[in-house]
């Protein structure tokens, strides 16, 4: 039976925390301007359990863009506004390529394969409900909210900052609407998908996402039902299969904790019915995940033992 003490996690907090800080390989994300510019050196660990618990270490109130880590939340709400037949136009296979490849599509055009990519994200995103765009991108960011502690807001200058030079995600984006993949009026769809992947954020906030999810669909802190477990279920098999893009399966071997990373520096891990780790630091590897958040998820996966193979 797994029990970790208070005094236990601390300690991995912080023997993670210290064996890895000097770790400076990795470069912040560039090809959005702003991103660039957030401070390389800050570093973030957290860790709520699925009772709503909450130990950390370094700078964990810092906020950040969420990024990819919206991709698995709206497939959620997706999932709750639509039901299964999500999972029929969009697909759940790996794309073993990078998040915003153009050839996944082309290789695949009925079937975007998954929506931890970009272009599967941006189908599931154009089925987000709601009467006007506005009320769509309403519903998104509250429902991302109460997953968390209902504090998490639009960043406006990050917002802008990849609208500006998204060139790339507006190709993918009419090449989807090419294929008659969308739901919404395709620009629409990609400005929703821009503007959730803005929403800021802390590790804490983030971390209590995670033990929302961890805690089958129920926020720990409001005790509030936001999302019925077989989506849960949903959600996380697929950070499984690709919530780390092309190098899912090494993470896996390694891990085998379902994670989902964004290009803003975070990384979500949630471990079942028992918490969430999250870890903030900028520097990304080639494949856009976070190179100090990789290593202290990996070391704590090994310590605790929290493999899902492992698990009994
Ligand atoms: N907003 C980013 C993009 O569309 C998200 C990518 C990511 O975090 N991997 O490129």
């Amino acid at each position: 039976i797994f029990a970790l003490t208070n005094t236990e996690i601390k300690q991995g907090l912080s023997e993670s925390y210290e064996k890895f800080k000097n770790l400076n390989t990795g470069k912040n994300a560039d090809y959005i301007p702003d991103l660039a510019k957030v401070n390389s050196s800050l570093f973030g660990i957290a860790i709520a359990t699925n009772e709503g618990k909450i130990e950390s270490i370094g700078n964990v109130d810092t906020p950040f863009s969420i990024q990819s880590i919206s991709k698995p939340l709206i497939y959620g709400l997706a999932l709750k506004d639509n039901g299964e037949i999500i999972n029929e136009k969009v697909g759940l296979d790996a794309t073993g390529h990078k998040f915003n490849s153009i050839e996944s599509i082309e290789n695949n055009p009925t079937h975007i394969q998954n929506p931890m990519v970009n272009a599967g994200a941006i189908q599931v995103t154009s089925f987000i409900k709601g009467k006007t765009s506005s009320e769509k991108w309403e519903r998104a960011l509250s429902f991302i909210n109460k997953l968390s502690d209902g504090k998490l807001y639009l960043g406006e200058s990050v917002y802008k900052s990849e609208t500006s030079t998204n060139l790339r995600n507006q190709a993918i984006t009419r090449l989807l609407n090419s294929y008659n993949m969308l739901n919404s009026e395709p620009m629409d769809a990609l400005d929703r998908y821009t503007k959730a992947c803005s929403i800021m954020l802390t590790t804490k906030q983030l971390a209590i996402i995670g033990a929302t999810l961890a805690n089958n669909g129920t926020n720990p802190l409001t005790r509030q039902n936001i999302i019925e477990a077989n989506y849960v279920h949903y959600m996380l098999s697929e950070m499984a299969v690709n919530g780390l893009y092309e190098t899912s399966g090494q993470w896996w071997v390694h891990v085998g904790i379902p994670s989902k990373s964004g290009v803003g520096g975070g990384i979500l891990a949630v471990v079942p019915n028992k918490m969430a780790i999250v870890v903030f630091s900028p520097p990304l590897d080639p494949s856009g995940n976070s190179v100090r958040g990789q290593e202290v998820i990996k070391y704590l996966s090994k310590k605790w033992n929290l493999h899902y193979l492992d698990q009994k």
